[in-house]
């Protein structure tokens, strides 16, 4: 079953003016709408709006013909004052410098979302990693996390997977610091396999909380799940879990997508068949389907419409068209600020990002914490506890939204006023 997003890039946004695309100033532009919805004290604005670290490192990496091939790779802390920084780490060719800042700060305002203890961090290696041999990529990951490994720890910088990284990829990090460390190091990376101190249900916890925020929308609008369409765009590993599970729940998935466009069927896809063609022949097919372009099922006229691949996808080129009652962000970033506005008076009800796929994070946690604790619960506790964190964020940020008449993005950026406290509190001992 495809887990993974695809490494070709999803035909994005091109604007004239390239600061509109950037997803760093777009993720600045966020924040001061935010800072200002929500009274922010500008001398903490101006502390909360830069990444307090920034990692480049340019690596070799021996190449199965015996050449060295040299690449380029970034970790980023946004802010660290409310526990370690934490935070994925994504492969893809058009990985830049920006990009992984942005991912850096949301990753800050994410985990205050859902109120787990950590800051916020990302990284990235500029690779296809389809064109690497299995051996190529474990020689790429096993030299990227010595580079980056004066920032990472167990009490310090916990990565995770993102885009094209998975499990195997958590397991040679985790055994490159066990190797320097002289014993293992579990709690130095999540998202691990199972065996080496993984937890249960972290594969689908993004996914589980993307379903569990979109019913929890299409409650709050009168709408039954079992008269609700679906479209998702990407369906790597949290766009499919996204699907599976609301399928679950009565919902009709019509369209999903990958990197080379999508298959849609008005009466419903059958997701594991569709999928299973993907890994003989490369496509997503089902018997009766219509393929149709990515941009088209952005445009389709369904109830839900999960954004799970990369930044930039509704823009103010598309918002208009957007007929969707309900956006899932589960990718990060998928929708620009212009975009936002749009949608908003139209009435579209946006889960944003930083609450919609909060899910994977939140399970990160739990297996950091089993793993210091060397304790762990099955996975009914896991969705559990998932669950109900959730809950309560959407309840949160769903109730300050209608309150102070804001977008559920802005809303959910209470998190960057107990991000300043933190910082405001811990201000006194540093210098700022
Ligand atoms: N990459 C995921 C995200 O963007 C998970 C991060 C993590 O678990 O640390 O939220």
């Amino acid at each position: 079953m495809a887990q993974k997003v695809e490494a070709a890039p999803f035909k994005g946004f091109a604007e004239a003016d390239p600061d509109q695309a950037n997803p760093w100033k777009i993720a600045q532009r966020q924040f001061d709408i935010a800072a200002q919805a929500l009274g922010l004290d500008p001398n903490m604005a101006s502390v909360l709006r830069e990444c307090k670290r920034q990692l480049i490192v340019t690596f070799p990496v021996l190449m199965d013909d015996h050449t060295i091939q040299m690449f380029t790779g970034f970790r980023v802390h946004h802010n660290v004052d409310r526990g370690p920084a934490k935070g994925g780490i994504r492969y893809h060719p058009g990985v830049t410098i920006d990009e992984v800042k942005a991912l850096a700060m949301w990753m800050t305002w994410k985990c205050a979302v859902v109120g787990i203890p950590y800051g916020g961090a990302k990284g990235g290696v500029i690779v296809d990693p389809k064109r690497l041999s299995r051996n190529e990529l474990e020689n790429l990951t096993r030299r990227y996390t010595s580079e980056i490994s004066i920032l990472i720890g167990p009490d310090r910088d916990i990565p995770a997977p993102d885009v094209n990284t998975n499990a195997q990829i958590m397991a040679w990090m985790m055994d490159t610091i066990s190797m320097h460390a002289g014993h293992s190091v579990p709690a130095v990376v999540t998202g691990k396999p199972l065996g080496i101190g993984g937890s249960e249900g972290r594969p689908e916890a993004t996914g589980r909380g993307c379903m569990l925020t979109t019913i929890a929308a299409l409650k709050h609008l009168g709408i039954r799940p079992q008269d609700a369409t679906v479209a998702v765009q990407g369906v790597g590993n949290v766009g499919y879990t996204t699907a599976k599970l609301l399928a679950e729940r009565g919902c009709k998935v019509i369209a999903v997508s990958d990197s080379n466009g999508a298959c849609y069927n008005e009466d419903g896809i059958e997701l594991d068949e569709v999928v299973r063609e993907k890994e003989l022949n490369g496509r997503l097919r089902q018997q009766v389907c219509e393929f149709i372009s990515n941009e088209e099922l952005l445009e389709l006229p369904v109830t839900v419409l999960v954004p799970a691949a990369l930044e930039n996808q509704i823009h103010r080129g598309n918002a208009n068209r957007i007929k969707a009652r309900i956006v899932c962000e589960g990718a990060n970033g998928p929708t620009t600020p212009e975009a936002d506005e749009i949608l908003y008076d139209k009435g579209v009800f946006v889960i944003p990002d930083i609450l919609a796929n909060a899910g994977g994070v939140t399970v990160s946690y739990f297996e950091w914490v089993q793993d210091l604790q060397e304790f762990f619960w099955d996975e009914h506790d896991i969705n559990e506890r998932l669950e109900r964190i959730m809950m309560r964020a959407f309840d949160n940020v769903l109730k300050v939204s209608l309150e102070k008449k804001i977008m559920m993005r802005t809303a959910a950026c209470r998190g960057v006023p107990a991000a300043a406290q933190t910082t405001s509190y811990c201000s006194k001992s540093r210098s700022m």
